[in-house]
């Protein structure tokens, strides 16, 4: 169980990048004979796996990504936790793993949290809060089995920044040959969705400068490799319908909820890569996620070509949907929509 004293990882006042400083504690359960261990806070150590761990061979793992602010008041509470825990059920059933009933999740995600609240960061920065389930049964048999056995955990990370350099606007590179991951699995969180999308994004990055890669099999513009995909203008908020090419973000749909309440027309539909170059020439262009929160793009790179987005910076709409978004979640606006918890 963690110490009653204050953790050994002090708030960080200036997070190091994303994803890479660990709190002390996890919650854990486990799953085996059809049953799930009651949940438990373990310390964050090295995992005993058998080498021929089902995972490790045929992927079977899906996780989450959400985060718990630290509240004027002091407390820490966290954002639309109820919404992460379902799409991990959805994630798990795509993947035929087996997950316990919603509200154990739920409940595991609030015991971590209590567990490393004093490493949470005050906003901008939150504790960032990665569930995954895994296959852990050894069995390199069982190719086209669901594993007997799982485990079940929820990280935290202290974060600030996904894109360091904060506010800067986003250069982003049009894929419109590769694809992020295979037809109806878009909408499952697994790394094997991550894995098929690495080598364009490294290729981006290496070959372009580019932060991100926009997906846009056949000119159908989805999502990028780590965030939804949003044009704005002063009147609409456009992006694609939910449908199984692509991961439905809890962000999206908050950004669309808070845009229809702004008096923003929102608008679901599917677009080309030409109507976006459309587009970009007058409105503006932004990434959503949990970890990219609202990041204006700049400049959009197709075969070779750059074109500027507006002018080039973060567009004034972009901003104000993304303060209404941040406000909420640092407890400096109403939370009319009752998303923290
Ligand atoms: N698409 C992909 C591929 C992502 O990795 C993420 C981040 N989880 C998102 C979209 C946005 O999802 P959310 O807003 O729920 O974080």
């Amino acid at each position: 169980m963690p110490p009653e004293t204050a953790s050994q990882t002090a708030p960080p006042t200036t997070p190091a990048a994303f994803g890479t400083v660990f709190c002390d504690w996890m919650t854990v359960a486990r799953y085996r004979g059809g049953q799930w261990s009651g949940p438990a806070v373990e310390a964050v150590a090295p995992l005993a796996l058998h080498p021929g761990a089902h995972v490790l061979h045929y992927g079977s793992s899906c996780f989450e990504g959400l985060k718990a602010f630290r509240m004027p008041d002091g407390q820490v509470r966290l954002f639309r936790a109820d919404r992460h825990a379902e799409r991990l059920r959805r994630s798990a059933e795509l993947l035929c793993l087996p997950l316990p009933p919603v509200e154990v999740v739920e409940g595991m995600i609030r015991e971590a949290v209590a567990a490393n609240r004093d490493d949470t960061p005050h906003p901008p920065g939150a504790l960032y809060l990665r569930p995954t389930l895994i296959g852990t049964e050894a069995n390199i048999g069982a190719a086209g089995a669901p594993p007997a056995e799982a485990l079940l955990y929820i990280l935290a990370s202290p974060v600030g920044d996904y894109f360091s350099g904060g506010g800067r606007p986003l250069t982003v590179l049009i894929e419109e040959h590769g694809m992020r991951s295979t037809p109806g699995f878009g909408q499952a969180k697994t790394g094997g969705n991550y894995a098929s999308a690495m080598r364009h994004v490294v290729a981006a990055r290496r070959e372009h400068g580019a932060d991100q890669v926009l997906f846009c099999p056949g000119g159908d513009v989805q999502e990028t490799g780590a965030s939804n995909f949003l044009l704005i203008d002063d009147r609409r908020v456009l992006t694609k319908p939910l449908d199984g090419s692509f991961l439905h973000g809890v962000t999206r749909d908050s950004i669309l909820t808070l845009a229809a309440d702004l008096g923003y027309e929102v608008v679901e539909r599917d677009f080309s890569v030409d109507e976006l170059l459309a587009w970009t020439a007058f409105g503006e262009a932004a990434l959503s996620g949990t970890a990219a929160v609202l990041t204006g793009v700049g400049e959009l790179i197709r075969d070779g070509r750059r074109h500027s987005v507006g002018d080039g910076s973060i567009g004034p709409n972009t901003r104000r949907l993304r303060q209404a978004l941040t406000d909420i979640q640092a407890g400096a606006a109403e939370d009319r929509f009752g998303w923290l918890s």
